[in-house]
């Protein structure tokens, strides 16, 4: 992503960039670093071009080895604008290493929402599987993604993580998931362990195997293979 940085030896503080950028972010003639969203403008419209555009990190992509296999990621630097950029990075690290390594799956673990780095972790993906929590806001989220998924012409699964909290809205989930002839691949019970599991830095089916909501991923994940194979 680019920046801009005001030359004050070349600005002749006639305020037009400030006037003009409309994310707030220049102020006394000093561009902040966290609202710049590199639009640009203010480059175009500086009667001296006091305004250079420079490229500025945004994050890191790292490849990671794990006792479960490769892994790429990236860590976004605090306040840095979450574009699709470093998802795309860690996509094109993790389909090389699939390669090399001749591995015939890559998960892609993807954020919440429907923007731009949810779009970003969609594209040429062969199934989303979307998890939802039993929630109002949760089935409104759900409807959200499905919608994304379908724009891109993704074929939807769906997991109902903590099932168990809300019956009502879990059989709303399922039912609407009928309808449109989405799979639910799966209902994991609320399980304390799963906070344990996380305080301990853990995968939960490696903490507590016989937890209910490892046996419940596990018949999840035999599921979605299966779908995954057919
Ligand atoms: S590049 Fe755009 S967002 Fe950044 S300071 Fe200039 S006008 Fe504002
Ligand atoms: S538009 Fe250019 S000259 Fe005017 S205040 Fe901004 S940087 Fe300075």
């Amino acid at each position: 992503l680019n920046l801009a940085v005001i030359d004050p030896l070349k600005c002749i503080q006639c305020g037009l960039c400030e006037e003009k950028c409309r994310f707030g972010a220049i102020n006394d003639f000093e561009v902040d670093s966290i609202h710049c969203e590199g639009c640009k403008v203010c480059v175009q419209i500086c009667p001296v071009q006091a305004i250079d555009f420079v490229e500025r990190i945004c994050g890191h992509a790292y490849i990671s080895e794990t006792k479960y296999g490769p892994m790429s990621h990236a860590k976004l630097i605090p306040g840095m604008e979450t574009s699709g950029k470093l998802v795309v990075l860690v996509r094109q690290n993790a389909k090389r290493l699939a390669e090399e390594g001749g591995f015939e799956l890559v998960l892609v673990d993807g954020p919440p929402g429907i923007g731009c780095p949810v779009i970003a972790s969609l594209s040429d993906i062969d199934k989303g599987l979307v998890v939802v929590e039993p929630t109002l806001s949760g089935i409104h989220d759900l409807k959200r993604a499905l919608k994304l998924l379908d724009h891109f012409e993704v074929e939807s699964l769906v997991c109902i993580n903590k099932y168990d909290l809300n019956h009502d809205n879990t059989k709303a989930i399922r039912g609407f998931c009928f309808e449109r002839g989405i799979d639910v691949m799966g209902l994991i019970p609320f399980d304390p362990m799963v906070t344990k599991a996380m305080v301990v830095g853990q995968p939960i089916v490696e903490f507590d195997p016989d937890a209910a909501a490892s046996q419940a991923l596990r018949k999840m994940w035999s599921e979605v293979k299966g779908h995954l194979e057919s």
